[in-house]
């Protein structure tokens, strides 16, 4: 942050921040609009108020309910009101033809290799531990994880995402660690940073979680948060909660040494908690998830990740049936679109397919078919539960912090509005992203991001893009490029 706590500033590795900014006089009410198209003004806030004016709402509150017009007022960082006719001074934003509830939340991705987008299109899970984890990873400079989180977080903030969670697995130093943080709290997105392993002989995970937490997390509530990327292992667990910080692992049916039965040893120990994060835990029987529910943990599911890469059939259903509402991630770039729209889609699909498939064969008695509100959920509070911070966001709830999207309804895609969720789930994409708002402060506007010079951007990101393709070898042609060995 800027001397004023507002302006975005982006340190510059190789570049000056001028660079990446395109308006350099950002203030605390008038942000500039920089992307690449030119310079337009922001909403000058009155007062630190807003007012979502004549939206759809859907608060993804059951005691708030949702409307069909109504308005949102955000006072500073938080949400003051949620009813139709609010009469305010506040900057007024016209919400008619919108949309407006909570940011989605994504709970596992891995941001720095924003740099490799599609560079794994068709590639499993095999070819990614291989030419990704063991090929590319170790090669990141500070400079490579800084940019590839920053591209990360400004893509999910673009696509509606106000809350992730990142699997930060280049922890190749320290100061790869403090890069990935930095580019967080540059970007303005409300993140989870899950401090993980790297690789090389400057890596110092797990230890290191010490230092992070005493130089970067003195306290554990800001916008970006600290907790531990974990392997199914005793000590980093054990680690992990000495210093209060929530577990990720990731479990994965299809590769024996992280398999849900090693997890449920630990459980056998006592040491499966309501803090851990179980991510993907594929080819599980029913008693290993019985165990999760009965211990309070989560579930994140990257569904088209697992369903493209082998990690086997993602658990949707079996955790519906064990009533664990699980979170959606996007996991992996090198392979799939991060965009909530895609997550969400991909579950309304994979879930319906399957019981669907079971009506077809003549069974009885089925589990419900999910809905597109029951979609939402999951990439919205089911997100920030999984985050253990359903208390401050996920929903809007007076009292909560203001992380909001307001969806466009009249494009070619959606209009006219006939059904708000369905809309969501299955007309919607990105470019029905209007304004994304991070705790009372929009970093989008009218379609646009706000203070971000994505060309710089661009070359920032093509030129680590380039450096770890020369490094590692890989061809070249962005054609349809395959990486060795597929
Ligand atoms: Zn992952």
């Amino acid at each position: 942050m800027g001397k004023n706590g507002t302006d975005r500033d982006f340190p510059a590795f190789h570049l000056n921040r001028r660079q990446l900014l395109a308006a350099a006089s950002a203030s605390a009410v008038s942000l500039g609009f920089g992307v690449s198209e030119g310079v337009a003004q922001a909403p000058r806030a009155r007062e630190g108020r807003y007012l979502f004016k004549n939206a759809v709402v859907l608060s993804f509150d059951p005691k708030i309910g949702d409307f069909d017009r109504a308005d949102v007022l955000v006072e500073g960082t938080k949400i003051a009101a949620v009813q139709p006719n609010i009469t305010a001074a506040a900057t007024v934003i016209d919400a008619r033809d919108t949309i407006v509830m909570p940011g989605f939340a994504d709970t596992h991705h891995h941001f720095y290799q924003s740099a490799l987008r599609n560079v794994l299109g068709n590639g499993l899970l095999v070819d990614y531990f291989r030419d990704i984890v063991e090929k590319a990873t170790p090669l990141y400079r500070v400079e490579d994880a800084y940019d590839g989180v920053l591209a990360g977080a400004l893509r999910s903030l673009s696509s509606g995402i106000t809350h992730v969670t990142d699997l930060s697995q280049v922890s190749n130093t320290p100061e790869h660690s403090d890069a990935m943080i930095k580019a967080f709290r540059d970007s303005g997105i409300r993140a989870v940073h899950a401090y993980s392993r790297g690789y090389g002989a400057g890596a110092k995970y797990p230890g290191d979680v010490e230092r992070i937490q005493k130089q970067h997390f003195p306290s554990n509530d800001g916008l970006v948060t600290l907790a531990l990327g974990a392997a199914i292992n005793k000590d980093q667990w054990l680690l992990a909660r000495k210093h209060g910080l929530r577990i990720f692992t990731h479990v994965v049916g299809s590769v024996g040494a992280v398999a849900p039965g090693n997890v449920i040893k630990l459980g056998d120990e006592g040491l499966m908690g309501a803090d851990n994060v179980y991510i993907h835990f594929t080819n599980a029987t029913d008693e290993q998830m019985k165990k999760v529910k009965d211990t309070g943990g989560h579930i994140s599911l990257a569904i088209p990740i697992e369903m493209v890469m082998r990690h086997g059939t993602p658990p949707l259903q079996q955790s519906l049936d064990h009533g664990i509402r699980p979170s959606l991630s996007s996991d992996v770039e090198t392979t799939m679109a991060a965009d909530a729209f895609t997550q969400m889609r991909a579950a309304f699909t994979l879930q319906r397919m399957q019981i669907n498939e079971r009506a077809v064969k003549g069974e009885k008695d089925l589990p419900a078919l999910l809905t597109a509100k029951d979609v939402i959920a999951m990439a919205t509070i089911e997100g920030a539960r999984t985050n253990g911070v359903e208390s401050r966001t996920g929903s809007l709830t007076p009292g909560k912090d203001a992380d909001i999207v307001m969806l466009r309804t009249n494009m070619t895609n959606v209009m006219p509005l006939n059904n708000a969720y369905s809309a969501i789930v299955t007309g919607m994409d990105t470019s029905n992203v209007d304004t994304v708002m991070v705790s009372g402060k929009i970093l989008k506007a009218r379609g646009r991001f706000i203070g971000v010079n994505t060309a710089a951007l661009q070359r920032r990101i093509t030129a680590s893009r380039d450096y770890i393709i020369e490094k590692a070898g890989w061809p070249k042609s962005v054609i349809d490029t395959s990486m060795p060995g597929h």
